[in-house]
């Protein structure tokens, strides 16, 4: 079985891509780089560690150690395993190699996240693990809804064992590439001694609705390659080159992974910096990164001293910040760009005024007005601790119209409402999808309570049915009685009508309209009096907007399981909300970190679960977030802040104590709260000022605020995405003329998995399935 030569990833280039190759000589992008760069692109054989600080070109160096792969011909495009850590990097990497070969590179499937590339890998060999190649990926709501089915099923007690604990315990698990059997030891005493036993049901649970969680597709992967050296003797040799940026925050199983695979060809260049392992919490071991020369004895390490990105003021703040840790290798860091402002410090009353001050900051950069050049939206970002700092911002901004975008935390397709109706659209495509079943079944409710939904289910798993079909057997044979045995004929009888509407092509967004309406949806947040109820209406309205850039249902439902990051290029400059963990190797111009304050930022819940060890991965995002800046940083924490309900006196971070005062300019009047830093912050404090305020602001209590408070429990969710229903690669070029049946011709702009997006001369752009579209000259 040669799966490889089968496969389109896996087959010939297009002629440019041939062309290209061999080609020598001048080659443009050697010239910019430095020579520890220069000689981190040209040593392509064997293995490589590029370790060095922010900054520094490592992802550039990467980036064309690819164009000259493929420019010398060691390696076709589809050769190159590349991983990163984001899509965002992931697509811009691709562009970078793009405009470094002069023009589209197409034929790279191998470039992407570690997620992206396992979902690829995973499909091909599903069967291996006992699954079906179009597994559905889960996302955290249904994990939890399945592992609390799987606690109560073995009897325990989900509110003294609750699943969100489970959850934490097997990601654990699954990030050390330990599968049930391989817990052992102490950590068989998890979860009141039955960790490992819960762990094997979910297991099973996930296999029998053919599914798989996020750890699954690196866990799968590497149990495929341990188990079935053939298969992964296919991939060493196919993957000749392999290259892999952040490297500092891989976990053990995408180090596994990466090992298994470079063992024939060992070419393997990995980059990463130390002081930027920001993951510990989430199974990262930075250990992987000082684990490198040994793993690949006579590899060439490569350091990198000279910033590019910061001014020497930025540059020196972040340095010293990050002097303070113990626990690094340590590196020196220099910078050309002399001068430029200082770091900026200020503190407010409290995080509405941080919002407040931030938003006419922004507005007047924007304008130039504060002695420096224009700073374009574009060029600006806020950077967060925690997500629920972002909903200050957006309330404000919203309020004054500044145009923001927010990449990370809790975002738009994760809100419940969209949430609840994807899960009824994902049921009009598919009636077997029985976690969107459980998810609607009783909302709005129907009367429906979980006995009637033990009926349902035992009834389903009675005769092996889906639980629509299980519910459809329950109302013919009459097994719940009341007011819920109407209820739920109605909603079988709608199901299937919707259904059936799918697959008569009927048009989508209306049926999108329909579905909502029909089920009551809509009504149950009409009729809803909570504060939030007209922002869920508003959004539920802006899905079904977002509805006609697709050609169907199915179009639209796999879009939003590919875009794990609400990260789409948009024409619009905006400003740039984001956490400070997803903005791990970005840079912008202008750069404002709010909220560094003890408690927040460091975080509290850090520091109490691994003490100094969670201090310093603070720290480290700390210098993360100052090095993102190329000429402007501003630091701001507020006197007062409404933590989960509480109005709380804030004091000011003890980063910003470890601040270089040589570097910063204070911006916050003397005497008022916190006129100073350092020392001076904390005795400056005018505490009695603020309390009176924080009395008078308790009575202060608008929706912003309610939500801001419902925000905070989701902090550090983490963004994923829902189904993903096939991930083939379209034999599309980028550019290529196609043309469409319902919308005509048109040139393709993108792709992602097997969805284009394509540009029509005349319905403009939309995302189209590959299998839709024909080349342009087999139209007709
Ligand atoms: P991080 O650690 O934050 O991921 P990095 O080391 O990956 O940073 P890059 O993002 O590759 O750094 O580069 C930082 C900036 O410096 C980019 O704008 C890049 O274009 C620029 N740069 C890198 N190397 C050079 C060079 N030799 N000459 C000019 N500019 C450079
Ligand atoms: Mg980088």
């Amino acid at each position: 079985m040669d799966l490889l030569d089968e496969d389109d990833d896996f087959e010939g280039m297009s002629l440019s891509a041939r062309a290209m190759m061999g080609a020598r000589g001048g080659e443009p992008y050697l010239e910019g780089l430095n020579p520890a760069q220069r000689a981190a692109v040209e040593a392509l054989d064997g293995p490589v560690l590029m370790l060095a600080g922010a900054g520094t070109g490592k992802t550039k160096a990467l980036t064309c150690r690819i164009a000259h792969l493929i420019r010398t011909g060691r390696a076709r495009p589809n050769e190159i395993l590349a991983v990163t850590f984001t899509n965002k990097a992931a697509r811009e990497m691709k562009q970078r190699v793009g405009s470094l070969l002069g023009g589209a590179i197409e034929g790279m499937p191998w470039l992407g996240t570690f997620h992206s590339v396992c979902v690829k890998l995973l499909r091909r060999h599903a069967e291996l693990v006992g699954l079906k190649s179009n597994f559905t990926i889960l996302d955290t709501d249904d994990q939890i809804r399945l592992l609390k089915q799987v606690i109560i099923a073995a009897n325990m007690d989900e509110k003294r064992w609750p699943a969100r604990q489970l959850a934490g315990v097997i990601d654990g698990w699954k990030n050390r590439a330990l599968t049930p059997d391989r817990v052992r030891g102490t950590e068989t005493a998890a979860f009141n001694n039955r960790g490992s036993e819960l762990y094997a049901a979910y297991q099973e649970r996930l296999r029998t609705l053919n599914a798989v969680d996020f750890g699954d597709l690196l866990l799968h992967m590497v149990t495929i390659f341990q188990a079935h050296p053939d298969v992964l003797q296919q991939y060493q040799r196919w993957f000749r080159y392999i290259l892999v940026d952040e490297y500092q925050d891989t976990n053990v199983a995408q180090y596994l992974w990466l090992r298994l695979l470079a063992q024939t060809h060992k070419n393997i260049c990995c980059v990463g910096d130390d002081d930027q392992s920001i993951y510990g919490w989430r199974g990262a071991e930075v250990g992987n990164i000082l684990r490198f020369e040994k793993d690949f004895p006579g590899a060439e390490v490569i350091r990198l001293e000279q910033n590019y990105r910061s001014t020497e003021h930025i540059l020196a703040a972040a340095s010293r910040v990050i002097a303070e840790n113990s626990d690094r290798l340590g590196k020196t860091l220099w910078t050309e760009a002399k001068g430029g402002e200082k770091v900026r410090l200020i503190g407010h009353w409290d995080g509405e005024e941080e919002a407040r001050w931030i938003g006419e900051e922004i507005e007047a950069l924007q304008r130039g007005t504060r002695g420096l050049h224009p700073f374009g939206l574009n060029d600006q970002a806020i950077l967060v601790r925690a997500s629920h700092q972002m909903r200050a911002f957006e309330d404000r901004f919203l309020t004054i119209g500044l145009p923001y975008r927010v990449i990370g935390g809790p975002r738009f397709y994760e809100r419940l409402e969209i949430r609840d109706a994807m899960a009824y659209f994902r049921l009009a495509v598919s009636p077997d999808d029985d976690l969107a079943f459980e998810r609607i079944v009783n909302t709005p409710r129907r009367g429906l309570g979980d006995k009637a939904i033990q009926v349902i289910q035992r009834r389903a798993r009675e005769s092996d049915l889906s639980l629509v079909m299980g519910a459809k057997a329950v109302v013919a044979e009459g097994l719940i009685g009341g007011k819920g045995l109407g209820q739920l004929r109605a909603l079988t009888e709608m199901l299937g009508r919707w259904h059936a509407e799918v697959l008569d092509g009927a048009d989508h967004i209306r049926l999108a309209e329909t579905i909502l309406e029909e089920s009551g949806y809509t009504e149950m947040w009409l009729n809803d009096e909570t504060p939030e109820a007209p922002g869920r209406l508003e959004n539920l309205k802006e899905l079904v907007k977002a509805l006609e850039q697709f050609e169907n249902l199915q179009g639209f439902l796999e879009h939003v399981a590919l875009i794990m990051d609400n990260d789409s290029e948009e024409a619009e400059e905006k400003v740039t909300i984001m956490t400070l963990h997803a903005a791990k190797g970005l840079e912008f111009p202008a750069v404002f970190l709010p909220g560094w304050e003890d408690g927040l930022f460091p975080s509290q819940r850090a520091m109490d679960e691994t003490g100094q060890k969670g201090l310093e991965e603070e720290r480290r995002l700390a210098y993360v977030g100052i090095t993102r800046a190329e000429e402007l940083c501003t630091i701001s924490f507020a006197g007062n802040r409404r933590v989960y309900g509480q109005w709380q006196s804030q004091l000011p971070s003890r980063f910003i104590d470890e601040l270089p005062a040589k570097h910063v300019d204070v911006l916050t009047q003397p005497g008022l709260y916190g006129g100073g830093y350092g020392a001076a912050a904390r005795t400056g404090f005018d505490s009695s000022a603020i309390e009176a305020r924080a009395t008078r602001a308790d009575v202060y209590n608008s929706p912003g605020w309610k939500r801001l408070q419902e925000r905070g429990t989701s902090a550090g969710a983490r963004p994923r995405g829902g189904q993903i229903i096939d991930a083939e690669i379209p034999a599309f070029e980028i550019g290529a003329r196609v043309f469409h049946k319902k919308f005509g011709y048109g040139e393709v702009m993108d792709a992602e998995g097997d969805t284009l997006v394509v540009e029509f001369d005349k319905a403009g752009s939309k995302h189209v399935k590959a299998g839709f579209i024909v080349p342009a000259d087999q139209a007709g």
